[in-house]
């Protein structure tokens, strides 16, 4: 089995169920206590978030290099960030290590292609909704993603630092999801893209009125394939 490195803390919500999903998906696929062999640096939230707000993503990027560096140095076979946001800066990341860092968007993409699904709703922050890296990502893979209108947008953003960073489910947000959903579905969208690796609390892919794509479960299963042999994501790096 590969050794898994995992640039986690962002924010630590998602990245335990990073841990859970990857572990259940090893035990599921290799039977009885089997369990993946991964090493996770874990970041301080607050201090990306301050890099965030103030645009200073070459400092984060500096930041995230060094963790992926270190991973690897520590035996880390590949590397994944536990976050769609941060994948703003994964060129700078892929480029402080030699082992493949599995890219969430490209992940995402693919198994919206092999759903046949072209036309994805993104619920995502603010920076991944608005920055157009994802967009353009999604492009190169054939996908044509939407993005909820200004005040959706900022109403997911909210709800993501408020609440779900924050350790916060509540049912009021979820109908605000939800509505937005309804929205882009009577607007066209195809399928939902759960763009943020906390979302997956709050809403359950498989429970919406679209087909939802959930970027930590299919990022942890592209880990695990990668893992345990399938090639399918070791030839992917950030571009
Ligand atoms: N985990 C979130 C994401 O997937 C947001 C946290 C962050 O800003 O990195 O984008």
């Amino acid at each position: 089995m590969r050794i898994i490195g995992l640039i986690g803390g962002m924010s630590f919500e998602s990245s335990a169920v990073y841990y859970r999903l990857i572990n259940e998906m090893v035990r599921d696929r290799l039977g009885g206590l089997a369990s993946a062999e991964l090493l996770m640096y874990s970041v301080n939230f607050e201090e990306i978030v301050a890099l965030q707000k103030a645009g200073r993503w070459d400092e984060a990027a500096a930041r995230l290099g060094n963790a992926a560096h270190r991973l690897q140095e520590a035996g880390a076979e590949c590397v994944l960030i536990c976050t769609n946001t941060m994948h703003l800066i994964a060129p700078q990341v892929a480029a402080r290590i030699s082992v493949p860092l599995i890219h969430i968007i490209d992940e995402t993409a693919a198994a919206l292609k092999a759903a046949g699904r072209v036309k994805p709703l993104l619920l995502a922050t603010r920076y991944t909704m608005e920055h157009g890296f994802y967009a353009d990502r999604m492009a190169s893979n054939g996908v044509s993603i939407m993005v909820p209108d200004a005040d959706d947008r900022t109403t997911v953003h909210d709800i993501i630092f408020n609440e779900l960073c924050a350790g916060i489910v509540s049912d009021v947000s979820r109908r605000k999801l939800t509505g937005i959903i309804e929205r882009a579905k009577a607007d066209g969208a195809d399928s939902v893209i759960l763009g943020c690796t906390e979302i997956c609390l709050i809403l359950d892919p498989n429970a919406l009125t679209l087909p939802g794509f959930d970027t930590t479960t299919i990022h942890a299963g592209s880990a695990v394939d990668f893992a345990l042999g399938a090639e399918k994501a070791a030839g992917r790096r950030a571009a």
